[in-house]
């Protein structure tokens, strides 16, 4: 007697979440890519090179996102800034960049690795191609104009919102201290498992001024 109280229970179950899919009460399905599911700030989708305000390239030419990238799919060369007119503050600029998008998983070792915030994520992912060679994003297709604009691959591609190149986590770094401005206040990632007491992000200003007192002791 008991199972089959159970088994009626469960079949209620089962029947309740049916009819109310059916009548369309509780939609599961987003009829991608019609409709456009709202992503999570964090979400990590294409890379961008980010500039400083007054237009300088952030990248310097480190190599470190190379040497963090666990799939091996970032090539760097740095070149030396020409002093009469750097490309970026560093000594070096990245004169080479290229990410193959086919190797790419996506997990922003990346963006952790680097020193001065150069290589972002933003939230765009809609980035098929027909072939291998256009998988391959180079400089020219990671880094933003002086304007802020952010070149897309396929630009007339009718899936790809271009929005998303500017209104994603990328695009907001290049603004904010260390992650989207939205995080300012907000305690950061913790670097180890386990409770931790870590400060929250601070926004620009606060941290420029905390280094400088760093430096004058
Ligand atoms: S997101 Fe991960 S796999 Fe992709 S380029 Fe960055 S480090 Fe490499
Ligand atoms: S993107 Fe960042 S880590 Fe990579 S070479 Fe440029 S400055 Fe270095």
């Amino acid at each position: 007697m008991g199972l089959l109280t159970e088994f009626f229970k469960g079949l209620k179950v089962t029947g309740g979440t049916m009819l109310r899919t059916i009548t369309g009460r509780e939609v599961v399905t987003t009829e991608y890519p019609k409709e456009m599911r709202e992503k999570p700030q964090r979400f990590h989708g294409r890379h961008v090179l980010n500039r400083y305000p007054d237009g300088m390239e952030k990248c310097i030419g480190c190599e470190l996102c190379a040497g963090a990238c666990p799939a091996h799919c970032i090539y760097v060369r740095g070149m030396d800034n020409d002093p009469e007119a750097p490309t970026s503050p560093g000594e070096r600029f990245g004169y080479v960049y290229e990410i193959n998008m086919l190797r790419c998983i996506f997990c922003g070792l990346c963006v952790e690795a680097c020193p001065t915030e150069a290589i972002t994520m933003t939230h765009l992912f809609e980035m098929s191609t027909t072939n291998r060679e256009d998988a391959i994003y180079t400089r020219e297709t990671l880094l933003m104009d002086t304007q802020g604009n952010v070149p897309h691959m396929f630009p007339d591609d009718p899936l790809a919102d271009q929005e998303e190149l500017l209104t994603a986590d990328g695009w907001l770094r290049a603004t904010a201290s260390s992650g989207a401005a939205a995080y300012e206040g907000v305690q950061m990632w913790q670097g180890t498992p386990g409770p931790a007491d870590w400060d929250p992000e601070p926004d620009q200003d606060a941290r420029d001024s905390k280094q400088s007192d760093d430096a004058d002791g």
